[in-house]
This record gives C-alpha cells, sequence and structure tokens, in this order.
C-alpha cells in the first residue's frame, strides 16, 4: 500500500501532510510513503530526513498521485480554492484523498472531486469522540492558531505582556480578553496567561467557565442567557440577532478595557456571528489590538478585513488566515500524527479496509464511486438522499 505525499500547493502553504516520524510506525502497517522531492521543506523536514526513515522521494507530483494508492495533503481541492483544482486530471477513480476537503463550501467543487471516483476523506468531518481524539486535526491546528494568534497579538501591542517591577518603576500587565473558547480560545487562554498577562474568556456556552477558570483566566459572566448554547456534539448552536445584539451591548465594556481581544467563536457551517463591532473598536485604546481567528469565516469583528491587517484610530485589527502554516514544523508534526492514526484504521497488514461499519470511516467520507456520499453534506446541498451504501 503506497502513501503519497505531494507538496502543498495552496500559496504560502507551509505545511506538509506525513513528517518522517510516522514513516516508520506507517510501515508497520504495511505501508509505503512517496513524498514529492521538496515537500517537507518549508515545514522543516528535508528530503534526507524522510530517506533516513525509509520514504521514497520522487521528483514529479504526477508521478506521486500515478503511483499512490492513498494521496495524503494538507489542503486538498475544496479547502484549497487556488490552486487545488489542478490536481482533479491527477486523481483517479478508487484511489483514495485524505486532507481539509471544506466538505460544507461549494457545492460544485465537491461534486467536481466526487466525479473523479475518488474515495476523499475529510478530516474536518471528524467525530468528536474519544476514539477519535488521536484522529482530530481540527483540534491539532486549532490549538496551533490560539497559540499563535496570542504570539500575533503580544507582537503587535505596544506594550509588554507580563508584570514586572523593576528600578524603572511598575509595569501593570496587558489585559487580553478570549472570545469563544473552542479548542483555540482556550490554547489562547493558557499561552496569554504563560506570557503573564491578565486573562479574561468569554463563551456562549456556559460549560467552558470551569475550563477557563482552571487555565488561571476570569470568565466574563453575562447576565443572558442563550438558548441551548450547545448542541449534542459540543458545538455551539446559532442564536437569534436579538441576543447577538445584547450580548455586543454588555460585552462592549469588557472589550474597551482590553489591551488585546482574541476572537475564535465560530457556528459551524455558518458565517461567524459579529461580536465586536465597529463601534467597539472605537471604543478601544490607540494601540489595542484584535486578532480575528475567524477572518476567514466573515469574522467576529465587524471591521476585519480577511489576510489583511488595517489600522482604525491607532487599533490594530488582524484577520490573517491559515495561522497554522506559519508554525509549520509542529502543526506538521501533529496533522501528520493525526493522518497517520487514520491510515492505520483504513490500512490493515498492507490491505486496504474501508469499513463502512467504523463510524469514523462513515462519518469522514465525503465522495466515493463518483458520488458525494456523506449524508450531512448532502442534506446540506440539498442533494436527494442516497438510496443505499455499500
Ligand atoms: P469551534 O471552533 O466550533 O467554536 C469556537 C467557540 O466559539 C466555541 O466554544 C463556541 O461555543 C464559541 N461561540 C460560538 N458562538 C459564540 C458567541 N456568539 N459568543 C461567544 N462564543 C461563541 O469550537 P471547537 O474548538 O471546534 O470546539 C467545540 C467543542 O467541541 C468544545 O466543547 C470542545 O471542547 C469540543 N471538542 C471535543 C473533542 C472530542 O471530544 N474529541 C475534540 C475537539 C473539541
Amino acid at each position: 500500500m503506497i502513501v503519497g505525499v505531494p507538496k502543498e500547493s495552496f500559496p504560502g502553504e507551509r505545511r506538509v501532510a506525513l513528517v518522517p516520524l510516522v514513516v516508520p510506525i506507517l510501515a508497520k502497517s504495511g505501508i509505503e510513503v512517496l513524498v514529492e522531492k521538496g515537500a517537507g521543506a518549508e515545514a522543516g523536514y528535508p528530503d534526507a530526513a524522510y530517506t533516513e526513515k525509509g520514504a521514497k522521494i520522487v521528483p514529479d507530483r504526477a508521478a506521486v498521485f500515478a503511483q499512490a494508492d492513498i494521496i495524503t495533503q494538507v489542503l486538498c481541492y475544496g479547502s484549497n480554492d487556488r490552486t487545488g483544482k489542478a490536481d482533479i486530471p491527477l486523481l483517479r477513480r478508487n484511489q483514495l484523498l485524505i486532507g481539509f476537503l471544506r466538505p460544507f463550501g461549494s457545492k460544485e467543487i465537491v461534486q467536481e472531486i466526487a466525479s473523479t471516483g475518488v474515495a476523499s476523506f475529510s478530516v474536518e468531518l471528524m467525530p468528536r469522540t474519544t476514539r477519535a481524539q488521536s484522529m482530530d486535526a481540527l483540534s491539532s491546528m486549532a490549538t496551533v492558531c490560539g497559540y499563535k494568534a496570542v504570539i500575533i497579538g503580544a507582537d503587535t501591542l505596544p506594550k509588554l505582556f507580563p508584570m514586572m517591577t523593576t528600578a524603572a518603576g511598575t509595569i501593570t500587565p496587558a489585559r487580553v480578553l478570549i472570545i469563544g473558547c473552542g479548542v483555540a480560545g482556550l490554547q489562547a487562554i493558557a499561552t496569554a496567561k504563560r506570557l503573564g498577562s491578565v486573562v479574561s474568556a468569554y463563551d456562549v456556552r456556559p460549560a467552558v467557565k470551569e475550563q477557563v477558570q482552571s487555565l488561571g483566566g476570569r470568565f466574563v459572566e453575562l447576565p443572558i442567557e442563550a438558548k441551548d448554547a450547545q448542541d449534542a456534539r459540543g458545538y455551539a448552536t446559532a442564536q437569534d440577532e436579538a441576543f447577538y445584539a445584547r450580548q455586543r451591548e454588555l460585552l462592549g465594556r469588557v472589550i474597551a478595557e482590553s489591551d488585546v481581544v482574541i476572537t475564535a467563536a465560530v457556528v459551524p457551517g455558518r458565517k461567524s456571528p459579529v461580536l465586536v463591532t465597529a463601534q467597539m473598536v472605537q471604543g478601544m485604546q490607540p494601540g489595542s489590538v484584535v486578532v480575528d481567528l475567524a477572518a476567514e469565516r466573515g469574522g467576529n469583528c465587524e471591521l476585519t478585513r480577511s489576510e489583511e491587517k488595517i489600522n482604525v484610530n491607532g487599533v490594530n485589527v488582524i484577520g490573517w488566515i491559515n495561522l497554522a502554516s506559519t508554525v509549520p514544523y509542529h502543526a506538521s508534526q501533529m496533522y501528520a500524527r493525526n493522518l497517520s492514526a487514520f491510515l492505520q484504521l483504513l490500512v490493515k497488514k498492507g490491505q486496504l479496509d474501508v469499513n463502512m461499519q467504523d463510524d469514523i470511516i462513515r462519518e469522514t467520507m465525503l465522495t466515493r464511486g463518483g458520488e458525494v456520499v456523506q449524508p450531512r453534506v448532502r442534506e446540506f446541498f440539498q442533494l436527494p438522499a442516497l438510496v443505499a451504501q455499500s
């Protein structure tokens, strides 16, 4: 069984799907790794590091697609909407494709992927169960993004983060507010704490209060209650506009007192709720920073411009996307660990074992045999339900 690792082609992408560390682990399951020349270079993994661990290097991208039974990528076509289309003619029927595919993105693109006949697995659809935890790439990347958001905030703020008692006087600590305490938000709280700032955090799901406090953050309690704030899978549910309006009103004061605001509030499959208005940004002190981790999905700040850093009356609003790619060594290592756990589920003793009884395989499978097969995705795009699934 050959697993191929093409070089990532999204502009500026520095991660790689598999790192040398997992090559011997995969070999134990009868999996050989084939890497496009230079695929890991920008993440800090030169070709020689792969060959040392037993992988093969091939000079040309098309050869990786032609020889591999399974293609692993970070950003497949779908999540790579700029250059990903070029991979479509390289995919073939019954080949497997694993990576970020943005399953709820574009119906046309998902159908285009399906039309190649490839059996594609979207890591975004990984169930959030204990058994699937080691394969949860969304959480891995969110961890990296949460960390990096704080580093960017600290680097942009014209103040020190920690309290310092010096001969030149006492420096008061920076005040950091995290809005949205999922995986990224919780990592941001931990990182901001480690850097010595005073951290407050808010989330619509009351269940996270204890998690915030255990990381040393102050949980901001707003006197409003969200209706069924959490769904069965642990995700936030969408609220009505009256709720968001009241939330903005109450959050305004906390935001005005913060030096750095990091927003990481998303509702899966929907545009991100606007929680920080232009008026709130105007109420912040000059030099303050907003780092909007939801920038790619419309942003939690009204002023956010995706991929840009703007300055509004002295307040920096940062909407950079794909932050995980800016920490490519460890982001790739974590992603590769996730994929290698998933591959070990799909390949047993060198043979493919696509067991549709397994919820992890069933839930993540996006396309197969020319069709979009994931029921939630079909429903989302209003495609008629499939009659039977093998
Ligand atoms: P996410 O990226 O979907 O959302 C980020 C956060 O934004 C969530 O905490 C959400 O409640 C919050 N949010 C949404 N709307 C908001 C609003 N209007 N105001 C304030 N906050 C708002 O989150 P995620 O990182 O994917 O995590 C979602 C949940 O899944 C968490 O409870 C997490 O612990 C859980 N999880 C479980 C597993 C597992 O069991 N294997 C793995 C990963 C995550």
